[in-house]
C-alpha cells in the first residue's frame, strides 16, 4: 500500500503520484483514500475531473464501491491551474480524458509545492497508451500499478476489454459494455473477435 513520505511539510517540495490500470481496478477508491488521508492532515484539497465524465454524479468523484468525495467538473486542464489557489493537494480523476495539456499542468503545480495525485487509465480498449497518462508516468514521483481481477480466469487483469462492436476509443460504460482480461484471455478475445470478422 503506498504510504505518503510526509504527509505535511511546508519546506518540502511538490509531487506528482499516479495511480493506473485497467477498469474496475480499484483507481478511484486508491484515489479517495489517498485524499481523505491529507483532509484529516488538515491539508486543503481540490478535486477535478472532465466534464464528460458523468456516469455518476455531476459534482463527485464516485468509484465503484459507492465512496465518494466532493470534486470540480472541468472543461479543460487550464481550468485546474486556474483554479488550484490556495491548495495543498490536487486530486485528478479519470485523466486519460483531459487534452495533453494535463502532463504540463501537473507539473506546473507539483514544481509549486502542491502535491498532485492523478487516477486514469494507462490504456484504452485496444490495449494503447491512453492520452496523457503515459507521459504523466514518465514524470511522476511515485506511480501505483492496479490491477482488476480476470473474469475468465481470475488472474491479474490488465486489459479494458470492450465486450460491445462500438469502434470509437472513447465510449463511456461499465460492466455493460466492459470486463477486465488477463493478458492470455484478452488475446485469446480478439484473436476470436478477428475470425469473426473475417467469415
Ligand atoms: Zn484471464
Amino acid at each position: 500500500m503506498f504510504l505518503e513520505d510526509t504527509i505535511k511539510s511546508s519546506d518540502k517540495g511538490g509531487w506528482i503520484e499516479v495511480i493506473c490500470g485497467s477498469m474496475f481496478s480499484g483507481k478511484t477508491e486508491e484515489l479517495i483514500r489517498r485524499l481523505r488521508r491529507a483532509e484529516y492532515a488538515k491539508l486543503n484539497v481540490e478535486i477535478y475531473k472532465p466534464k464528460m465524465e458523468v456516469r455518476y454524479s455531476e459534482d463527485e468523484v464516485v468509484s465503484h464501491d459507492d465512496t465518494s468525495i466532493r470534486s470540480t467538473p472541468v472543461e479543460t486542464s487550464r481550468n485546474i491551474l486556474l483554479l488550484s489557489n490556495n491548495v495543498d493537494v490536487v486530486g485528478i480523476d479519470e485523466a486519460q480524458f483531459f487534452d495533453i495539456g494535463l502532463i504540463e499542468v501537473c507539473n506546473d503545480l507539483a514544481n509549486r509545492g502542491m502535491r498532485v495525485i492523478v487516477a486514469g487509465l494507462d490504456t484504452d480498449f485496444l490495449g494503447n497508451p491512453f492520452g496523457p497518462i503515459p507521459a504523466l508516468m514518465a514524470t511522476a514521483e511515485y506511480v501505483t500499478k492496479v490491477h482488476a481481477i480476470c473474469m475468465r480466469c481470475g488472474c491479474l487483469a490488465n486489459h479494458s476489454h470492450r465486450t460491445s462492436e462500438e469502434k470509437k476509443i472513447v465510449v463511456l460504460g461499465e460492466t455493460d459494455i466492459y470486463e477486465p482480461l488477463c493478458r492470455k484471455c484478452y488475446q485469446k478475445e480478439i484473436q476470436s473477435s478477428k475470425q469473426q470478422d473475417d467469415k
